[in-house]
């Protein structure tokens, strides 16, 4: 089954029982038991809710792993994943990964005993040096935000396995349709599903997809347990979401392919960050580890003020925290998302004050290299 097909035809297509295309939303928590100790497969819906495993089912296919887990957010996904581990475990981990995953292993975690060493894992030379004899797992974020770096997943995840340790990676920027970490020797991927997989702005939601039973076994025992998952009607507007995932991907990274390219030959913009672009330094291996290369934009326009001048003329582009959506979103990392990192460090990164980030959104990409001119102005 080819990529856009199996989004349509993946997991479990309809209901079994009224031959409703749609899978329909179960909106219960509770299940008539035919007698004791004997169900038809479900019993309570944090155990398991047949919406949900509607879901989970398809991610798994589109994942190509053992078993798919839905949860509540990004957070609670990457965060059950991190209690499958015990106190006393080391993880390395990309230094630059989603601000929320830096906070939930530096400030919550490491009170449970999980400790952390965060490297540029784009050399794998730098996570052998970080391993200890109680490092479990590598995690892995690529590309990054929002400077869009890119790790090899296969060379890790041979050298991790080498090893004996499990490789974990954050797919969300790439989605299944253009990435798929299980084909590459990753262990267990971790989604945010409020950004491509959602799509439409208007659900938040994490997803995980395991590579073998003992895992899944491992993930299943920590979803019940900590109870985390995602809710029935959240699950259904995922399902709805990935639907059209193709059609989107497709959509957003020829437009961001063709902004970037303008953006890149414009006087007013220093160095634009698109791994898109052949000057870009992840670009041969994205290419070798991805089939498309997605629709995050950054690029400097020098300056805080003129970084907000832009935003102040832009019609199409909102200004916004979140990505992956249908609309085109603006945002400023050094004042937003990556305000709480000390400016020097900031600076080391190369988040100056001037970078602004977009999500390029699946709009008429006409409307948004006029508006981008208009709004650079010369
Ligand atoms: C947004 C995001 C997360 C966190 O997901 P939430 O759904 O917001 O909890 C994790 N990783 C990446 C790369 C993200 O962009």
């Amino acid at each position: 089954m080819r990529a856009k097909t199996k989004l349509i035809h993946g997991g479990i297509v309809g209901d079994e029982t009224t031959g409703a295309v749609s899978t329909p939303i179960y909106q219960v928590s509770t299940y008539k038991q035919d007698a004791v100790g004997k169900h038809r497969g479900y019993e309570y819906s944090r155990t398991g809710n047949p919406t949900r495993h509607a879901l989970e089912e398809l991610i798994k296919d589109l994942e190509g792993g053992y078993a798919g887990f839905a949860f509540g957010s990004g957070m609670a996904a990457t965060t059950s994943v991190m209690m499958m581990f015990n106190s006393g475990d080391h993880v390395v981990i990309t230094d630059d990964v989603y601000g929320g995953t830096f906070r939930v292993l530096t400030k919550v975690l490491n009170r449970m005993g999980i400790s952390s060493t965060f490297v540029d894992t784009s050399d794998v030379k730098n996570v052998e040096a970080a391993i200890t004899e109680n490092t479990k797992a590598v995690f892995l974020e690529t590309p990054t935000n929002p400077l869009l770096k890119v790790t090899d997943i296969a060379e890790i995840a041979k050298f991790a396995k080498s090893k004996g340790l499990l490789t974990i990676v954050d797919n969300t920027f790439m989605t299944p349709y253009f990435q798929q970490p299980i084909a590459l020797g990753a262990d267990i991927v971790v989604h945010s599903a409020t950004k491509y997989i959602g799509g439409h702005s208007d659900v938040v939601a994490g997803l995980v997809v395991v590579a073998n039973e003992e895992l899944a076994t491992d993930m299943h025992f920590v979803q019940n347990s900590v109870g985390a998952v995602l809710g029935p009607q959240d699950s259904w507007l995922l399902i709805r979401g990935l639907r059209t995932l193709g059609l989107r991907m497709e959509e957003t990274n020829s437009n961001a392919q063709r902004i970037a390219e303008f953006l890149e030959q414009h006087p007013s913009v220093g160095k634009v960050y698109y791994p898109g672009l052949v000057g870009h330094n992840g670009h041969e291996l994205m290419k070798k580890q991805t089939k498309g290369f997605g629709g995050m934009i950054s690029f400097d326009v020098g300056s805080a003020e003129k970084a907000e001048e832009l935003i102040r003329k832009l019609r199409y582009f909102t200004l916004a925290e979140s990505l992956g959506a249908v609309e085109s979103l603006i945002s400023v990392p050094a004042q937003m998302t990556h305000a709480s990192i000390p400016a020097e460090r900031r600076a080391e990164l190369g988040i100056v004050d001037g970078l602004v980030r977009i999500s390029v959104g699946i709009e008429d990409v006409e409307d948004l290299l006029e508006d981008i001119e208009q709004a650079l102005g010369n």
